[in-house]
């Protein structure tokens, strides 16, 4: 069996992708025609050209990132970009998907929260039974805001919260430390969000704002993460406590190889429950699960029980009941049995 056709078989599970950057670009164009934004690019083609982000990568995609996200204006435009991302689950095998959607980016243009959300949640539920596909959402803090502004989204999420599965913290990392809202956190906690918290690769302080995440917020997992590495006390606290990793392997056009394939595999090794995400398959070269996973495993040279190990991690990390997990790990053992006696 070709890699290809093993990884597209295969049942997998994503746990970090931001609800923003799946506006594939048709529907990124035909938005922006619709509501009058001016973006700047004309056909497919240069948006494509667009997403070669310059070193620091970071600063440079969440200003592409953000220029973009404003063509999301009505509710109907929400409702349409979560059917498209869930069919597209459904068309990569990705069993069950936590999607993280960022309402500050968009309340502060003046999109009302209760619609906009109303909306995309109708369009998860539709989706969800018409394709199979589990998803729940996390919603985000874009950190460069103030607490009180993430308070005031928790506020406005709070007639919503049995909808929302879990908080998340996301966008410009540079002066903005988790424990900037440790306060949100806390309420968000003891009203029963799961927790999770980006720390992005090649941070300043990155082993220190995931220490914060660990001590001060107190999550059950982290984004990123890749810099647990450069710290064996960190390293060894997240294999012990089984705090989840969820790295991306993406990568831009000019990249030679995905991001952060061989720290992966380090990772893996290391038993760290680390999973593979695609964090906006619609913003990088990488694009969808499939294509993403596939390349890791091709380039990286990796082992079909390499590939198994990490989506099996994803299913475990999950917040999905867990007879539904247990459920979605015994397809994974099935496919990985079959696929095995298949080759032997
Ligand atoms: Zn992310």
């Amino acid at each position: 069996m070709s890699i290809d056709s093993f990884i597209a078989g295969m049942p997998k599970a994503e746990l970090h992708v931001h609800l923003e950057g799946t506006l594939e670009p048709a529907m990124l164009l035909q938005l922006a025609a619709k509501n009058g934004v001016e973006l700047g690019f004309e056909t497919e083609d240069d948006v494509w050209a667009a997403q070669d982000y310059p070193d620091p990568a970071l600063p440079h995609f969440l200003d592409y990132h953000l220029k973009c996200v404003r063509v999301l204006q009505e509710p109907a435009d929400f409702a349409a970009a979560t059917k498209a991302f869930i069919e597209t689950c459904a068309a990569n095998n990705v069993r069950h998907v936590e999607i993280m959607f960022g309402p500050m980016a968009h309340t502060v243009r003046g999109v009302e929260f209760g619609p906009m959300f109303a909306a995309m949640e109708r369009a998860r539920s539709d989706a969800c039974a018409d394709t199979g596909v589990s998803a729940l959402w996390i919603i985000c803090i874009d950190r460069e805001h103030t607490a009180e502004e993430a308070e005031a989204m928790l506020d406005a999420a709070e007639p919503y919260r049995h909808q929302i599965t879990g908080l998340g913290l996301a966008s410009y990392e540079e002066g903005n430390p988790p424990s900037k809202f440790e306060d949100a956190y806390r309420r968000a906690k003891d009203s029963g969000y799961r927790l999770t918290a980006h720390c992005d690769c090649d941070q300043r302080d990155s082993v220190e704002h995931i220490r914060q995440c660990l001590d001060v917020l107190g999550v059950e997992r982290i984004d990123h993460g890749l810099h647990v590495l450069d710290d064996s006390g960190l390293s060894e606290r997240v294999i012990a406590d089984r705090i989840a990793l969820t790295m991306c392997t993406t990568w831009r056009p000019s990249d030679p190889e995905p991001r952060r394939l061989r720290a992966v595999k380090t990772m893996l090794d290391a038993d760290m429950l680390v999973s593979l995400n695609t964090d906006d398959p619609s913003e990088f070269a990488s694009r969808h699960m499939t294509h993403m996973v596939a390349a890791v495993q091709r380039v990286g040279g990796y082992s079909d029980a390499d590939m198994v190990a990490f989506a099996r991690n994803a299913f475990v990390s999950s917040w999905a009941d867990r007879g539904d997990v247990d459920g979605w790990l015994a397809d994974l053992d099935a496919y990985a049995d079959s696929a095995s006696s298949s080759q032997s």
